[in-house]
């Protein structure tokens, strides 16, 4: 009775029984079916963009908010928007490379609901080709992903701002720190509420360690307002982190919100 036998395997070896039939089931299905790409839908590898595609990853036009990144209107009088210009975030400064309404959102959703996470590696390419000017002369100490709370963790199977983090310090040569920020609270997803709501939403939501005197670079996939990266900059400044910079892949612009 060989499913008797299995139930009596230790569980490490089941585990890895399991693992080896996914890695084996995803190498036939690659053979098969060939990776599509994410934007348009057609034959690429490895997965991601495709070349016609690919060229659609730009920096997002001028003029931003040099605290948020936040587009401004072109004839702005200021440098900062009107949300930091009322309450400075604490975090120092963010970054969102590309919009969300392009191709670094199409990669995204391919990771989250499409079950690609190598779609975001090529997202992590991108970004080291735009890699922010304020960055380079003073490197982060430590990277850090934003959490996902366990639960989501386990029902998505993988994180993308860890898997876009590691794609990041890999080849930059920097310190990924994966078990320095926790989400503590289950909080329901962002999308639909306004400013404040998505404040109260996530305050108090993650607790962090092991950060005192570190120059922190938090990674996330995809920023709108900013709420949950500013609650994550909080409980790493509370825990002793000398600084948090935010890097995000792709940012929600105002007139999508
Ligand atoms: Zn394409
Ligand atoms: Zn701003």
């Amino acid at each position: 009775m060989p499913s008797t036998r299995s139930r009596t395997l230790p569980a490490p070896v089941r585990a890895l029984c399991g693992s080896l039939c996914r890695d084996l089931a995803r190498g036939l299905c690659a053979l098969v079916w060939p990776v599509a790409c994410c934007a348009c839908g057609s034959q690429t590898e490895p997965p991601g963009l495709c070349a016609d595609c690919a060229p659609g990853l730009r920096a997002r036009p001028a003029p931003r908010c040099t605290i948020c990144d936040d587009r401004l209107p072109a004839e702005a009088p200021a440098h900062r928007c009107g949300r930091c210009l009322a309450r400075r975030p604490r975090y120092a400064r963010a970054w969102g490379l590309f919009d969300y309404a392009g191709p670094a959102g199409d990669l995204i959703r391919a990771a989250k609901y499409g079950r690609q996470p190598a779609a975001l590696d090529a997202l992590s390419r991108a970004m080291i080709g735009h890699w922010p000017p304020g960055l380079d002369g003073e490197p982060p100490s430590l990277v850090i992903p934003i959490p996902l709370h366990i639960k989501r963790r386990a029902r998505r199977g993988h994180s993308p701002p860890l898997r876009i983090a590691a794609g990041l310090c890999r080849p930059l040569g920097l310190r990924l720190g994966r078990r320095h920020l926790r989400r503590v609270r289950d909080t329901p997803e962002q999308a639909g509420l306004d400013d404040s709501a998505r404040r109260r939403n996530v305050r108090g939501a993650f607790a962090a360690r092991r950060v005192a005197g570190h120059d922190v670079l938090l990674v996330d996939d995809a920023m709108t307002t900013g709420a949950t990266v500013d609650a994550a900059a909080d409980a790493l400044l509370r825990a002793g982190a000398h600084r948090v910079r935010v890097l995000c892949a792709a940012r929600v612009e105002r007139d999508a919100r």
